[in-house]
C-alpha cells in the first residue's frame, strides 16, 4: 500500500494520515527513501549550514509550550550586545558557514526593531554581501518586514506552530498578542516584502491528531512555502503545559512522527529547504542526521555564547550549547561522508522555490509548468 501511494503524483488527505500512521518497519524506511530521492533530484546532496545566533530571550508573548514566555520568571533575560553579535557574524563568514539565522524572542519596540536593521546592514557591509541572513523574530507589521528585508536580510521563518484553529487557541492564551488570523497575515506580508518565507509546526502536541498534521502539510502545499522548520513539541517544567506531559506520545515516536513529516514535506514541495530542528537532536543524539536522511537540507549550528544559551531554553534538554560551533559542523561533515551527502560550505543555500515562485509572479503561464503538484 505504501509504495502505491508513494508512486502517486498527488498525496491526498487520506494518503497523507495513512503515510503519517504508518508502523511497519518497510513502510517506514520506503517514505525516508523515496523522501531522500526526491530531495537529491530538486535540492541536491547539500546540507547548508546556519550560525545561530539566539538574539535575546525577551518576549511579549506568553505562548503556553514555551520556556521563554514572558510569564516565566524563572528565566533570565538577556539581548546580546551589537559587537557581539557582529562578532559571531564574523565568525560563521570567515568560517564559511554561507549563513547566519538570528532568533529571537518577539519584541516589536522601535529600539529592537531598528536596532535589529542596523546589525543586519553592519553584517552586510562588513562581510561584502556575502553572508546570508535569515530571521525568526515572530510576528511583526509588515512595515517592520520590510525593514528588516531592505535593511539586507532574505530569508524569514514563521512556524503557523498548527494549521488547527482549534488546537492553536488550546496552546496560546487568549488575547490580541496570540490570535490565529494574525499568524497567518503575517506570514502573508513577509512574502509581500520580499522574504523567503518559511513556516513551520510543532510535531507530538497533545490532542494533536494525524488529520491535523495531514492538514498542516496541505497549508505548505497550499500557501506556496519556501522553507520549512519544524519539530517535535518537547515539554518544559516552567511553562503551563508542561503539565500534560502524561497526553503525550513518548519521545521516540515524537521523533519518528517528525521525521514523517518531514520525509511528506520534502515528497510533496520538493524543492524547498528544509531544516533538521534543534529540537530532534533533543530528543535523539543522531535526530538531525536521520532528519538530513528523511529530506532535510539546512543546518543550524547553535552559536549563541553559552552563558545566554543557557537562558535560550524553549523546552527541556535542550543540546549542551559548545563554544566552538565549527567543531559541530566538523562532526556533521563526518557523518554525513558515506551517507552522499557533503555540506555546502560558504553557500547561501537559497530555497530553489523562491526563485521558481517569483519567476512565476513575473510570467504566470508559468504556474503549471513546474511538475506534477497542480
Ligand atoms: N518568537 C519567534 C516566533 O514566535 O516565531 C521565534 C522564537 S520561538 C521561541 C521559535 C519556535 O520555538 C516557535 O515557533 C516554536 O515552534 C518553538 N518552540 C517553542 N517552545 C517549544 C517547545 N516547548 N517544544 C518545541 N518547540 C518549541
Amino acid at each position: 500500500m505504501t509504495d502505491k501511494i508513494l508512486a502517486k503524483n498527488h498525496l491526498t488527505r487520506e494518503d497523507l494520515v495513512y503515510l503519517l500512521s504508518a508502523t511497519e518497519e518497510k513502510e517506514k524506511q520506503s517514505l525516508f527513501r523515496k523522501a531522500n530521492q526526491v530531495k537529491k533530484q530538486h535540492s541536491g546532496n547539500v546540507v547548508y549550514l546556519r550560525g545561530l545566533i539566539e538574539l535575546s530571550n525577551i518576549c511579549r508573548k506568553d505562548c503556553l509550550y514555551c520556556g521563554i514566555r514572558k510569564g516565566n520568571d524563572n528565566v533570565e533575560r538577556y539581548t546580546l550586545k551589537d559587537e557581539d553579535v557582529l562578532d559571531l557574524a564574523m565568525y560563521a563568514w570567515r568560517k564559511d558557514f554561507g549563513s547566519i539565522v538570528i532568533q529571537s524572542g518577539e519584541r516589536t519596540d522601535k529600539v529592537f526593531v531598528d536596532g535589529l536593521a542596523g546589525l543586519i546592514r553592519t553584517i552586510r557591509e562588513k562581510t561584502d554581501g556575502q553572508l546570508g541572513i535569515t530571521l525568526s523574530c515572530g510576528e511583526q507589521d509588515y512595515e517592520t518586514y520590510q525593514e528588516w528585508f531592505d535593511a539586507g536580510a532574505h530569508r524569514y521563518l514563521l512556524r503557523i506552530e498548527t494549521t488547527s484553529e482549534e488546537l492553536f487557541r488550546k496552546i496560546h492564551p487568549d488575547n490580541e498578542f496570540h490570535r490565529f488570523e494574525d499568524r497567518f497575515l503575517a506570514l502573508e506580508n513577509l512574502k509581500k516584502a520580499g522574504f523567503q518565507a518559511g513556516t513551520g509546526v510543532m510535531i507530538g502536541l497533545p490532542g494533536q491528531t494525524m488529520e491535523n498534521l495531514a492538514d498542516d502539510l496541505l497549508f505548505f502545499k497550499s500557501f506556496d512555502v519556501d522553507m520549512i522548520g519544524m519539530g517535535p513539541y518537547i515539554p518544559h517544567p516552567d511553562a503551563p503545559m508542561g503539565k500534560w506531559k502524561a497526553r503525550l506520545l513518548k519521545p521516540a515516536e515524537r521523533v519518528e512522527l517528525s521525521l514523517k513529516m518531514i520525509a511528506l514535506a520534502r515528497i510533496m514541495l520538493k524543492d524547498v529547504n528544509i531544516a533538521a530542528s534543534t529540537a530532534l537532536q533533543a530528543l535523539d543524539p543522531d535526530g538531525r542526521v536521520k532528519a538530513i536522511l528523511a529530506g532535510a537540507n539546512v543546518f543550524m549550528p547553535n552559536m549563541t555564547p553559552k552563558i545566554f544559551a543557557d537562558n535560550y531554553h524553549l523546552y527541556e534538554g535542550k543540546p549542551a550549547v559548545r563554544d566552538n560551533s565549527m567543531e559541530i559542523v566538523r562532526e556533521l561533515e563526518v557523518r554525513l561522508k558515506g551517507l552522499g551527502e557533503t555540506v555546502g560550505y560558504g553557500k547561501w543555500g537559497d530555497s530553489k522555490h523562491f526563485f521558481k515562485r517569483s519567476l512565476r509572479k513575473i510570467r504566470p503561464s508559468l504556474q503549471y509548468g513546474w511538475g506534477e503538484w497542480r
